[in-house]
């Protein structure tokens, strides 16, 4: 039998948020939520944003991963491994882009 849920509501907080944050418990907060959640760039946009922060894109080292031939080295600068880090922070050839 389930024990009923002893909520910490406080003052001025909605229940939907009060039963949000019990749930939630302990986790850290992402700091990149408001650039995700305050940004008025298109839908395909914010999916390839989304992909990315999640880590979810389709590099190389992931299709690897996954057993599908692909070349591990990054497609703009030939010389290090293709990640999301070095695609999006590290390659020479896309930060002068
Ligand atoms: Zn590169």
């Amino acid at each position: 039998m389930l024990e009923p849920l002893q909520l910490n509501k406080k003052v001025g907080q909605s229940m939907t948020k009060t039963i949000y944050l019990q749930l939630i418990g302990d986790l850290e907060m992402v700091k990149w939520k408001g650039l995700l959640l305050q940004n008025q760039a298109g839908p395909k946009a914010m999916f390839g944003l989304w992909l990315c922060l999640h880590g979810r894109m389709m590099t190389a080292n992931r299709l690897i991963k996954w057993g599908l031939p692909a070349n591990p080295k990054c497609v703009l600068c030939i010389n290090c491994d293709e990640d999301r880090d070095h695609l999006f922070a590290m390659c020479p050839y896309g930060i002068q882009v």
